[in-house]
């Protein structure tokens, strides 16, 4: 799975200009490896292994110019800790409340539900996601 999504990365990167430095790699492997969806300081804590030199801005602006080039996303407001989403493709959010998991929802109905019109003739909305808020399955027993 790793490699598609390097495949990818490297892709947007070329079409970008963006140059392809080893500490750049690490931080897109480190983000998509666990599908965590990390906060900066996760993924500078795990980069910081491999390149003990990295400084904490400089993970925080590479995260930023991701979000940039589109190889990753800003997820929605957890506690004001900014969290990034390596998987770009379309999908939905269930976050626990007790151990702050972020779960990937996927499901065709909830794609399918109807925005009501007149938001968009008001705002310019560019994407929609639903956001589940609740326990987990293991804070819930
Ligand atoms: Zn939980
Ligand atoms: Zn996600």
């Amino acid at each position: 799975m790793l490699d598609s999504f390097l495949s990818a990365f490297y892709e947007a990167c070329q079409k970008n200009n963006l140059k392809l430095t080893p500490q750049r790699v690490e931080v897109y492997k480190e983000l998509v490896k666990f599908n965590d969806h990390p906060s900066v300081t996760k993924i500078y804590k795990r980069v910081k292994q491999k390149f003990p030199n990295i400084s904490f801005d400089t993970v925080n602006r590479t995260l930023q110019l991701f979000v940039e080039i589109g190889v990753a996303k800003l997820v929605e407001g957890v506690q004001d800790i900014r969290r990034y989403d390596g998987v770009t493709k379309r999908h939905n959010h269930f976050h626990c409340l007790k151990c702050n998991k972020i779960i990937d929802i996927y499901d065709e109905r909830l794609d399918k539900i109807e925005i009501p019109k007149d938001l968009y003739e008001k705002l310019s909305i560019i994407d929609t996601k639903i956001v589940f808020n609740g326990l987990c399955e293991k804070c819930k027993k």
